[in-house]
Order: C-alpha cells, then sequence, then structure tokens
C-alpha cells in the first residue's frame, strides 16, 4: 500500500510513500503523518491511498519521494531502480480533515492557482497542528461509588458529602472552596471515597459570556416564508442531488438572524450540524450571545481574537461533535462538522470574506462549493446581495427569498440626500441641515451615529505655494496629518515624520492641511456643540485590545451622544437609542478607482442608514454629497436594491465586467521599478496570445509604490475561471519570475487598488 501526501512545505506536488504494514490498518485520508524527507522529517497530510507501485518507473511522484535531495535531477524513470521511502509515523490518528473536505480543499487550489499545502494550512487552525499542541489536563476530583471504608474520620466524611454535593471539581477549586489542601484530598481518594485524576479542562471562549437562553420568536410572514423556502423538502441535504443555494434578501432589521436561529434550530433536530459565517468585523459579543443564547453549550466560536489554546479546544469540540453549531469568519467555511447540514453566509457581500494572501478563496462562493460536496443546505444573506450573487439568484442558479419590512419595532429610516453645492454648505464638514437634526437628537436625549470613510485629521498636507503634496517616500499616497500627535503618517506603512515648518519643496511656510479625517470632524463637532458627549471610533482610536468594545459599550450605555467613525461603525451594530445617521462624505467611496465603487457605495449607504431607527423610535438618515444626481445615491436613499443591482448589471454587461465574466489580476511586485515594469509588460504581450482571454495592459497599480515596493498589475478576464488559470500556469511555467520579483494571481479579485 502507498499513499501520497501533502508536505507542508509549498511544493505544490503529493509525494509517494510505501505504507508499512504494521500503519496499514490504521492509516486513513485526511491524517497527520511524519514521512522521511530528504535528510530530515515532515509532516504531511495524507491525501489518496493507492496500491504499491514500486518498480514501475513511470509514477513520477513515486521517484520524487525517493529523492535525498529535492533539487536533484531526475534521471530517466525507466532506468532508475528505486524503493519508495515508509511513512514514519502517524501523528494523530482522528483525520484532521473527511475525505470530502480534502476534495474541497482540491477544488480550492484548482480555482485559486495555489499550492495545495496553503490550502490545507487555511483550513486548520495552526493551533491545533503545532507540535506540542494539546487539550490542557487538570486534576479532577470525583465521588467514587463504592462505598467507603469505615476508618473515615469526621472531617473525611463531610469533605466527600460536600464533594458529592458539588458533583465533583477541579482539585485547585475544591481546595480553595472546602479550606483544605490536595494532600487531604489525595487521601480521600486513597480511601477510595473519590477518584483523583487528570481530566481535559476546556479553554473556553465564552467564559463569563454565559446569557440566558432564549426561545424562538413566532415568524412574521416573510420570515415564515424564508424560513420555508430553506427547508423545503426539494432542497433537503443529499450529497446525490445537492440542493440549490438560497439568497435570503432582507432589508437591515428584518429578522435574518431569526431566520437563520430557526433553520439551524430544525438541522439539529434532524441530527445534522451547521456552520454560521459572519464577517469578523460582525462579530461581536453581541452577535454571539444571540447564537449562545439559543443554542448553548452546542456551540463552537472560532475567531481572530480566540488564545490558541481556546482555537484547539474549540476546534476538537467540533471535530468530536460535541458542538454542532459553529460561529466564525470566513476560516470557519472549513470547519469539521460532522453531518453538516446547513452553511449560513450573513452578509454574503462583505469583501472580507475573500482572503488576501495565498490561497485567495472566496469563503462564500467555497460554502457553495463545500454545500455541493456535502450536499448541505446553503444560505447567503444580504441586505444588499452581492451582483454575482443577485445575478445567480435572478437566473435561478440560487433559489431567492425576500424580507422587504423590519420585524420587530423598528422602521426603515426616511433617507435624504444633501447636496453639499448648496452655497451655505460648500466646502464645510457639516450641512446646516445636519447640524440641525443632531441638535434635535441633542435635545432629545437620542443618540446620532457619523460616518466618514476617513481617519486622522486631514486627508493631505499641501503646500499653498507650490502645491507640493506630502507623500510617504515609501508609499505613493500623502501623508495624511494626525493632529494629537502633531506628526504625518502613511495610511500603507505606518512610517511618520513630524509636520515640517516649511515646505520641503520651495521652502514657503504655507503648508495647509486638505480634506478631512475623523480627528478634524470631532474637533469640528465639538466646535459646534460644546457640551454634547462624542465617541470616534476608528484604527487610531481602537488600537487598544478591547477599545473596540469599550466605545460600544458605553454608546450603549448611552455615556456618549454622538459616535462618530469609520466603516468601523457602519455594519451589524444595533443601538435602540440611535435616531440619526449622518454620511459626511458620500462621494469618497464613489469616486474609488474600481468598477465595484458603485456597489460598493450602494452597500455602504444602505448599512449605514441603517442603524437608525432599529426600535421604537423613528430614525432619519442625512447623506452629504457634491454628486446628489448620483444613481447609486438615489437608488441607495430609497431602499431600492432592485433597481440599483438593474442598473449596474446593465453597465457591467456593456463594459464585460463580473458578474458577466470572471475577472483576475496578476500582481507583480519588485523593490526595483525597471524590473517590475519590464517583466510586467512582457507578461501582459505573452498572455494577449491565449485565445478566449481578455488582457489588459500592464499598468502600474493604482497604490503605485507601498513599503518599498513597486505594484504593477495586469488584469484577466475570461467566461470561464479555467482560461485564466490555464493561461497562467502556462506562462510562469515558461517565463519564471526572477528572484527580486514577486508575482501572484488573484482569480476573483476584489481589491484592484
Ligand atoms: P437582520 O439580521 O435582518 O438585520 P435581526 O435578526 O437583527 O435582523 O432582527 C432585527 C430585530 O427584530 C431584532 O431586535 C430581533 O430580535 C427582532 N425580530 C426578529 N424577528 C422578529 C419577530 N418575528 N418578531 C419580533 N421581533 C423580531
Ligand atoms: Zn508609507
Amino acid at each position: 500500500m502507498t499513499v501520497r501526501v501533502a508536505i507542508d512545505l509549498s511544493l505544490d506536488k503529493l509525494f509517494t510513500y510505501a505504507v508499512p504494514v504494521e500503519l496499514e490498518k490504521k492509516l486513513a485520508v485526511g491524517q497527520l503523518l511524519l514521512v522521511p524527507f530528504g535528510h530530515r522529517e515532515a509532516r504531511g497530510f495524507a491525501m489518496e491511498l493507492g496500491s504499491n507501485r514500486v518498480g514501475l518507473g513511470s509514477d513520477r511522484v513515486g521517484l520524487e519521494s525517493t529523492l535525498t535531495d529535492p533539487n536533484q535531477t531526475l534521471k530517466d524513470p525507466k532506468t532508475l531502480p528505486y524503493r519508495l521511502k515508509p511513512v514514519k509515523a502517524i501523528v494523530d490518528e482522528t483525520p484532521f480533515f473527511s475525505p470530502e473536505l480534502l476534495r474541497l480543499v482540491r477544488q480550492i487550489a484548482a480555482y485559486t492557482a495555489s499550492p495545495i499545502e496553503s490550502v490545507l494550512r487555511a483550513a486548520v487552525p495552526s493551533a491545533v497542528l503545532r507540535p506540542g499542541a494539546r487539550a490542557r489536563e487538570l486534576i479532577f476530583v470525583e465521588p467514587a461509588l463504592a462505598p467507603a471504608d469505615s476508618s473515615v474520620t469526621k472531617h473525611q466524611q463531610w469533605l466527600y458529602d460536600q464533594i458529592v454535593r458539588l458533583g465533583g471539581g477541579w482539585l485547585q477549586q475544591l481546595c480553595k472552596e472546602l479550606k483544605t489542601t490536595p494532600a487531604t484530598l489525595r487521601e480521600l481518594g486513597r480511601k477510595g471515597l473519590v477518584s483523583v485524576a487528570p481530566r481535559a479542562k476546556r479553554r473556553d471562549p465564552l467564559t463569563g459570556r454565559r446569557v440566558l437562553p432564549s426561545k424562538a420568536l413566532p415568524l412574521n410572514p416573510g420570515q415564515k416564508a424564508a424560513l420555508d423556502a430553506i427547508l423545503s423538502p426539494a432542497s433537503a441535504p443529499s450529497p446525490d442531488t445537492p440542493p440549490r443555494p438560497l439568497l435570503l434578501h432582507g432589508v437591515t432589521g428584518s429578522g435574518k438572524t431569526e431566520v437563520y436561529l430557526q433553520a439551524i434550530a430544525a438541522e439539529l433536530e434532524a441530527g445534522r450540524g451547521a456552520i454560521v459565517m459572519v464577517p469578523e468585523i460582525a462579530l461581536t459579543p453581541q452577535t454571539v450571545q444571540r447564537f449562545v443564547s439559543r443554542f448553548g453549550n452546542r456551540i463552537a466560536v472560532l475567531h481572530s481574537s480566540l488564545s490558541d489554546g481556546e482555537r484547539y479546544d474549540e476546534w476538537h469540540r467540533i471535530r468530536s461533535g460535541e458542538a454542532r453549531v459553529v460561529i466564525g469568519p470566513r476560516s470557519a467555511v472549513f470547519a469539521p462538522v460532522k453531518r453538516l447540514g446547513l452553511i449560513v453566509v450573513d452578509e454574503e457581500h462583505e469583501t472580507s470574506y475573500k482572503q488576501d494572501e495565498t490561497p485567495r478563496y472566496h469563503a462564500r462562493d467555497v460554502a457553495v462549493m463545500r454545500g455541493a460536496i456535502e450536499g448541505a443546505r446553503v444560505v447567503l444573506g444580504s441586505a444588499t446581495p452581492s451582483l454575482e450573487s443577485w445575478m445567480n439568484a435572478t437566473r435561478g442558479k440560487y433559489a431567492l427569498a425576500s424580507m422587504t419590512e423590519r420585524a420587530g419595532a423598528g422602521t426603515l429610516p426616511s433617507v435624504r440626500i444633501v447636496d453639499m453645492e448648496n452655497p451655505g454648505d460648500k466646502g464645510r464638514i457639516f450641512s446646516s441641515v445636519l447640524l440641525e437634526a443632531i441638535r434635535l437628537r441633542l435635545d432629545r436625549g437620542e443618540q446620532t451615529i457619523l460616518f466618514l470613510n476617513r481617519r486622522g485629521w486631514s486627508r493631505s498636507v499641501t503646500c499653498e505655494s507650490c502645491g507640493h503634496v506630502l507623500e510617504c517616500p515609501d508609499c505613493s499616497v500623502p501623508y495624511t496629518y494626525h493632529r494629537a500627535d502633531s506628526c504625518c503618517r502613511c495610511h500603507i506603512c505606518g512610517g511618520w515624520i513630524p509636520v515640517p515648518s516649511e515646505c520641503p519643496e520651495c521652502r514657503a511656510r504655507a503648508l495647509a492641511y486638505r480634506g478631512i479625517g475623523t480627528q478634524r470632524a470631532e474637533d469640528a463637532l465639538k466646535a459646534c456643540f460644546p457640551r454634547a458627549r462624542i465617541l470616534r471610533m476608528d484604527a487610531d482610536s481602537t488600537s487598544r485590545k478591547n477599545s473596540h468594545d469599550d466605545i460600544l459599550g458605553a454608546f450603549r450605555r448611552h455615556e456618549a451622544d454622538v459616535l462618530l467613525g469609520t466603516q468601523m461603525i457602519a455594519k451589524g451594530l444595533d443601538f435602540p437609542n440611535v435616531t440619526l445617521v449622518g454620511v459626511l462624505n458620500a462621494d469618497s467611496s464613489l469616486n474609488m478607482p474600481d468598477f465595484r465603487a458603485g456597489e460598493r457605495t450602494f452597500q455602504l449607504l444602505s448599512q449605514v442608514a441603517g442603524r437608525a431607527g432599529r426600535a421604537e423610535l423613528p430614525g432619519d438618515a442625512l447623506i452629504q454629497t457634491y454628486d446628489p444626481s448620483s444613481e447609486v445615491i438615489r437608488a441607495a436613499a430609497r431602499g431600492d436594491y432592485p433597481a440599483f443591482a438593474k442598473a449596474e448589471l446593465a453597465e457591467r454587461k456593456e463594459a464585460f465586467f463580473p458578474p458577466f465574466c470572471h475577472l483576475a489580476t496578476v500582481n507583480l511586485r519588485s523593490e526595483d521599478a525597471k524590473t517590475v515594469a519590464d517583466w510586467s509588460d512582457m507578461y501582459a504581450k505573452s498572455l494577449m496570445k491565449v485565445g478566449g482571454l481578455d488582457v489588459g495592459e500592464a499598468v502600474p497599480s493604482a497604490l503605485e509604490k507601498a513599503e518599498g515596493w513597486y505594484r504593477w498589475q495586469i488584469v484577466l478576464r475570461a467566461p470561464k475561471v479555467g482560461v485564466i488559470v490555464k493561461a497562467w500556469k502556462w506562462i510562469i511555467g515558461v517565463r519564471p519570475p526572477p528572484a527580486q520579483l514577486r508575482v501572484t494571481l488573484d482569480v476573483d479579485a476584489y481589491n484592484l487598488m
């Protein structure tokens, strides 16, 4: 017997090993193995089992594993006698991947043109694989069933009775509670009253966050219809005829979460498990608690701020089947849930589902792939679906359910567009209409959220004499002025300089601060309303651990009147007392050099506006713009997603952009400007010869230089991803990049900067 192994060295190859007879019965795909590799040992996952083909010579992969030096040139395999090296050991007999998950991993590797090991690595938390990672064991004291021997003292009897009453406990804790010593309790053990033994103690990320259980709410007709569509017998989980994914288009506050909760409950009832994905930014204690209060201990939480120990334990609770429902960000799509019945992707349009390093997978698309492989239901939910999903739904590839009303007490906010070209408002941070609206909230004791997509004080520092803009020397972006520490900071690399007293170009003492950041808006607001309590939330004010939760907690407790922030505040927040939302500058997102700028703006405006009027109090949203006739802004103000999608899709079709094609970027970086320019040009010209592939000119990226690296880009478009991946593999094969050049392919790219 042989086994093909993916070794964790980014070689993008499988290596074949012989399986020693004593391991034959135990070895299974998905296990982590220890194998000889060159002069040392390596760990790798068993991908495929096969029969022994030693000596056939045609098995190139088999040959590779026998080479002591991976760089050694291959001799003619037919003439080279060789023996496969044997697997050394099985690291863990319980497979880390089911055969279905391995299939998924291979599909992702092929789709994203990434090394298979990189996908394997993305799919298992490193905390789980680290050598030495294991469950934490503590000493547990449990009352024994056997009757005690009569040499038991009174005090020992009392201790025993207390331990029975408590149902046992951790040694250390019992010592504290019963005011005794470990030696005394061990003595009870020797007398057969209790058992004293090590036991795994769960590191629980929800410690101290336990909440009261909640019951299913009676659904309104829209929710009922959506739940029925999700659970329709036609879409019953089955690997033979995988159910059609369902797009749940529901306005903010329409009660999508309640629908997810009840769909999951139905799956649990049927003995199946579920995965719920939420964008990392929305993975707040508030969101997690809604799931914990419904499903209690059956929930496992995976997110970036877990400790390694917590992550280890949560992952093992999922693999063992103890936890049946997983909530987490994009990597949760790989959770080893047993008998998976349902995957929910909440806020499916969120770009944080796309990983921006290798493997560049999109978790929403992976969810759909996984659903198809495992026969699980997939629900994609959003108030502003991605145009990709919307088109799939309107064309019948996905089922569609819509919820157009708010579910709870809330009503949708009335949205008004404020034309900043008005003479009185032009050039100001706050229009008079917005100031008046804020004043009204302050008078009434209600709260306001203000949104501005730029942190810092000013957008740039410009010389009014010669026009020179201070730029970061390592990145092609203007410095942002930060007033609190009086410096110019680069938002790409974090580098900073003290504010110069004169222009470095013309020596004029005429440096001026242009544009508005959150700090400047905060100062301006303080000047208008000296007694208003203002909280600012952006990357600068939330750099401390927990500061994120602290700010939101303070706002929830109404310790502030106004919350001013960047996109951090746009999503998922639910504050009943907020009755006004102001968008200070809708144009900054609309004018981004990206074909999705309109889509992003629509999403952003809808999400921000959706923060108002969540409860009994009706809400208003005011959108300030210099472009009030923009269809995107107007459709967002009307809350008319279908109209927006129709217009936007027509434009995308005309220009041959996704979802009418697949778009990938080839991204080239080098510290040498000429190398990157020359090679980009060569790659683009070569790729243009490939049939069925639309290749753009090689151009410097919108962010031309970052952290000292020059960046270029080639845009590839084709009706099928396969065409793009094939062309890429071909060109990288025939013209491998030199050492000083980094080249990557981003299939279905979302970040075009
Ligand atoms: P969404 O996820 O669509 O933004 P939520 O699930 O957060 O919406 O629901 C918004 C509010 O409406 C929540 O406070 C929720 O408790 C409430 N809600 C949801 N469904 C119902 C229902 N059927 N009856 C009463 N209140 C509901
Ligand atoms: Zn920089």
